[in-house]
């Protein structure tokens, strides 16, 4: 049996190596466009910065590894083509500029998501550059050691932007983030936004929203970025303005493609193509906490789907103990300077948006017994079902946000609600948390609002 992976970061990667496990006689292959596989994307910003100093730790397996556990890992290998009838693939070696036919009994695409770089002009000046592979990353380091910028613009508040922002702003770089919303971290409720803002100004980041980019300008090289009546002097630009799934080779195969742009799978991620399943970013799958289609780009969920996919097609349609992928809660964290910003499930607005009475309540609290040193604050809001009570959503800011957001994540799942949480056993010890969690808290702030 011929198995394919189209792609192979990290949804590619893992149901390679899932297959494998499943079926130990298959023959299976990798095709990879980038340099490396298995690449940790995630890890990318802090490379910038030199917090993670060795390159090679970014790349968690070579195709030496595994050719080792007998799978064949072709990097600089483009699938052009998908010919779903006849199970065939068109592919280009990107290093000989070769076409040659390859032939699949199954396949998975993993072709993940790409990086947006909006058609601005002078976006194609030396020192604009956006963040997505090693290859990215490799470049604006190449750039920064050749001519130290001492001034840096960052495109996008969403969190590659400001996580981009804070490791530039380490190099000694003086950065000024650039969003054309009227907040960043456009993806939380007000109260985050605020903190996440207020945040960067403290740290010495300039700020500036409602700001839409209309040009770079200079010569060849970046010089300024201007906005409306202003313009911003700049050295390097790095634009974080979103990602779009990478669907092209899927679509033209004749896969469906989703309402929210990415291809529609099933929960045992097969497409809409005999023998053709999908995962990681370029998949469409469901939101949990609303039932509504949903497209999610994260790392820890592009491996889950992975492994179900990888499973699968080793299985085979149909098979008996073929896996399960339920959805998602979109559940993400990142950190900007001191802080956590995390959240989990629908905001406010999005369960409004999907027809729910919302209640919600926030609170900041000590991120440790109050006494006991290095105590700092979090901000936690969780957001419930006015009718039964079900916890919807949350968002957490500060010191210690990612416990509160994963004990949340937990909670959701579990479709528990406000009173369960008031009464909730967690761990306490005063290096940890207060006598009584900020997630208790809030709901016991909120649990007086349903009377
Ligand atoms: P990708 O990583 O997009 O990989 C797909 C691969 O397929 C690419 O290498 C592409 O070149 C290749 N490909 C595409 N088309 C073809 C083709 N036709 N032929 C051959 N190869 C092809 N997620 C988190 O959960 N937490 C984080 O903290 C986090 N931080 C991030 C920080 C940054 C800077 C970035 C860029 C991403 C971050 N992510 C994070 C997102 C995470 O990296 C992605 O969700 C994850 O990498 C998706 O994996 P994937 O395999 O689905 O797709």
């Amino acid at each position: 049996m011929r198995l394919i992976m189209v792609g192979g970061v990290a949804a590619g990667t893992k149901a390679a190596s899932r297959a494998r496990r499943v079926d130990p006689e298959a023959e299976i292959t990798v095709y990879q466009e980038e340099p490396e596989p298995s690449i940790s994307e995630c890890g990318l910003p802090y490379f910038l910065s030199g917090t993670v100093a060795a390159r090679e730790n970014l790349v968690a397996r070579t195709p030496d590894d595994f050719a080792e556990k007998g799978i064949e890992v072709l990097i600089r290998h483009r699938v052009e083509r998908i010919d779903a009838e006849n199970k065939r693939l068109s592919v280009r070696n990107l290093a000989t500029g070769e076409r040659f036919e390859d032939r699949y009994d199954r396949l998975v695409i993993a072709t993940g998501a790409r990086a947006i770089l909006p058609p601005i002009p002078g976006v194609d000046l030396d020192g604009v550059f956006r963040l997505r592979f090693l290859t990215d990353a490799d470049r604006i380091r190449a750039y920064v050691q050749k001519h130290s910028p001492k001034k840096a613009a960052v495109i996008g508040g969403g969190y590659i932007g400001l996580e981009v922002a804070e490791n530039l702003h380490r190099l000694g770089m003086e950065v000024s983030l650039i969003e054309g919303a009227n907040r960043v971290a456009l993806a939380y409720g007000l109260e985050v936004a605020e903190r996440v803002g207020a945040h960067l100004e403290e740290k010495g980041v300039r700020v500036y929203t409602g700001a839409k980019v209309e040009e770079f300008t200079g010569d060849r090289r970046v010089e300024g970025v201007r906005f409306g009546s202003d313009e911003l002097e700049t050295d390097l630009v790095v634009a974080g303005v979103g990602v779009e799934p990478s669907v092209e080779l899927a679509r033209e195969a004749g896969a469906e493609i989703g309402q929210t742009g990415a291809i529609r799978v099933d929960r045992r991620m097969e497409t809409s193509l005999p023998d053709v399943w999908a995962a990681g970013d370029c998949v469409q799958t469901v939101n949990l906490a609303s039932g509504e289609p949903a497209w999610v780009p994260l790392g820890d969920t592009a491996n889950q789907m992975g492994r179900v996919a990888g499973t699968n097609a080793a299985l085979g349609p149909d098979a008996e103990g073929a896996l399960e992928f339920p959805g998602v809660l979109g559940t993400g964290i990142f950190k900007v300077f001191d802080i956590g910003v995390g959240k989990t499930g629908l905001s406010e607005r999005e369960a409004e948006g999907a027809g729910f009475e919302v209640v919600s309540a926030s609170i900041e609290a000590a991120s440790k017994a109050s006494y006991y040193p290095g105590a700092g604050r979090v901000f936690i809001k969780l957001i419930c079902d006015s009718e039964t009570g079900r916890l919807l959503g949350a968002e957490a800011a500060g010191d210690g946000a990612d416990k509160l957001i994963d004990v949340c994540a937990t909670a959701i799942w579990g479709r528990l609600s406000c009173p369960d949480l008031v009464n909730i056993d967690l761990a306490y010890a005063p290096p940890y948390g207060p006598a009584l969690s900020p997630i208790i808290q809030a709901a016991s702030v909120l649990s007086g609002k349903f009377g």
